[in-house]
């Protein structure tokens, strides 16, 4: 039977390797880290347990779908529980939004910000559903990789105006300065622009009020375990700390992979989740087609970067939401200088994570374990000196956290990390530090992504955030099934 490879433990690698594994084709996960997830990892310190990446968890059926095929049942490997509200959104003028899935309730909070904005809103939910019915239920998880395709697609992309941004569109739907942002935040989820990322992207929101926003018991990294699991329980082999370092080529065809350990591995077929240009520039970097396409991609627009502060309270602030999304001073300002600018801005929007709300389980008895983000420049726009910059927006972030929603957090504090632009680049390899590998803008997006499968080096896939549909949990997971159709075709 033929070997498949898959390297890296992301999402989306983990996702195709299930999916590989489940059909019968021998399949090996390699991992650079000593631990799988790769954004999705976790942190243990002193006894507090922090997911590092991913915490809204949605589409609930596209990792239903993993285990179904495998001939296992999603429940028996780990516990979806629902969060509510799905987000609080609170301005520094004092309003708060809680956007929860109750119709009734968003309206009211809808009517108190602008009456005239609830007919809009079912408007905008309208758009919002017909974005996704074509754009994630149709072809989510189609390859692209004829430009026919791409033409297919046309008119539907036509008649959705999917060239307008998604604050542009959510505009047309509502006048409140508040409810806009509310409705054009969640592009910022998987690192695109709300004022450049294609309305394509206002699906979020309809998937969100489809299927709901969830937390695994344990954290995140608890369903990372259950994929890992599964893929194991079906005979599948996970190699940790295997960090691939190129990938030998006859003509255009892969005959094995090179570990930095001087291992040789053969395989059929090779699929790489780790980041897509560093899988040209350095694992492909010595094929001529490998080395072009690396200065290619390395000319396209690269998604923001994070700098994320996780921290442990020796006290439960049962007051929070367990997600909450702090809208700072100013909105399309200081995006465009996340997206552009060469330096850190004066202010920040930060993303508050308090698991503990749904599993107090993630912290010592009567503590809490936090996690702050705030979008930052990547580092070919902003080449910041981090171990500067670092501590310094840290005390920032841990200032403006004391004083609006975190009363006495400094004195609460048990322990804290970092994880800067420059941690994305060192630790997972990630072009210019990226936080969500190339901007999901509509001239990246599906045949102008990099294709799941290469076009020139036949037995090459890719799969997770850099090739279509994108990043984010789903996209990742949709990206794995687009990738693994062509693979199994291709191996049978
Ligand atoms: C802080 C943060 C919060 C986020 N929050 C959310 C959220 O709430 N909801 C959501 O849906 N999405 C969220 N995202 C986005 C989402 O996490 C990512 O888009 C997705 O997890 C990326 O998955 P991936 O399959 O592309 O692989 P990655 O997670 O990027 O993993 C790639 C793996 O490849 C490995 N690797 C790289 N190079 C090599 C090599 N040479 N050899 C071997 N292994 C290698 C890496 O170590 C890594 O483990 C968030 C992202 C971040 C950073």
């Amino acid at each position: 039977m033929k070997q498949t490879i898959v390297i890296g433990a992301g999402f989306g690698g983990l996702a195709l390797a299930i999916r590989l594994q489940a059909a019968g084709i021998p399949t090996t996960l390699l991992e650079s880290r000593d631990k799988p997830g790769g954004r999705a990892y976790v942190y243990e310190d002193r006894g507090f347990t922090f997911d590092a990446g991913p915490t809204v968890i949605t589409d609930p059926s596209a990792i239903e779908e993993l285990f179904t095929l495998a001939g296992k049942r999603l429940k028996d490997y780990v516990e979806l529980m629902p969060v509510t509200p799905f987000y609080r959104l609170c301005w520094e003028d004092g309003k708060v939004f809680d956007y929860a899935n109750d119709q009734a309730a968003l309206e009211s909070q809808i009517a108190a910000f602008n009456p005239n904005d609830v007919a809009g809103y079912h408007r905008f939910l309208d758009y919002s559903r017909a974005v996704f019915a074509e754009g994630y239920l149709k072809l989510g998880a189609v390859p692209f990789l004829s430009f026919r395709d791409m033409l297919r697609a046309g008119p539907q992309l036509a008649r959705l105006q999917a060239w307008r941004s998604v604050y542009d569109k959510v505009s047309a739907y509502v006048e409140d300065e508040h409810l806009r942002q509310a409705f054009s935040f969640h592009s910022l989820l998987v690192g695109g622009n709300p004022f450049s990322t294609s309305s394509i992207y206002t699906l979020i929101h309809a998937l969100e009020r489809e299927w709901g926003v969830w937390f695994p018991r344990g954290g995140t990294g608890a369903l990372v375990q259950g994929m890992v699991k599964l893929f194991q329980d079906l005979g599948g082999t996970l190699t940790l700390n295997a960090q691939v370092e190129r990938l030998e080529t006859v003509d255009n065809q892969v005959k094995a992979v090179h570990l930095v350990n001087g291992q040789r591995l053969e395989a059929a077929a090779v699929a790489s989740n780790a980041d897509v240009v560093n899988t040209y520039a350095r694992l492909l970097g010595h094929h001529p087609h490998g080395a072009a396409t690396a200065k290619k991609l390395k000319r396209k627009r690269m998604s923001n970067s994070l700098f994320v502060l996780y921290f442990g309270l020796d006290h439960h602030h049962t007051q929070l939401a367990h997600h909450t999304v702090c809208f700072g001073p100013r909105y399309k300002a200081l995006i465009d200088e996340i997206f552009s600018a060469d330096t850190l801005s004066e202010d920040f929007s930060l993303y508050l994570h308090a698991p503990c709300v749904t599993d107090p389980s993630l912290a010592p008895p009567g503590c809490g374990s936090y996690y702050v983000l705030a979008p930052v420049p990547h580092l070919g726009n902003a080449p910041l000196d981090w171990s500067v910059e670092g501590p310094r927006l840290r005390d920032r972030i841990f200032d403006y956290l004391e004083a609006r929603y975190m009363p006495g957090l400094r004195s609460q504090l048990v322990t804290h990390r970092m994880f800067t632009p420059e941690d994305f680049r060192d630790t997972l390899d990630a072009w210019q530090g990226s936080a969500f590998s190339l901007e999901p803008i509509l001239t990246q997006s599906a045949w102008f992504r990099p294709h799941n499968r290469d076009s020139v080096v036949d037995n090459l896939y890719l799969v997770g955030a850099g090739t279509h549909p994108g990043a984010g949990v789903p996209g990742v997971i949709g990206s794995a099934k687009a990738t693994a159709q062509l693979m199994l075709k291709d191996l049978a």
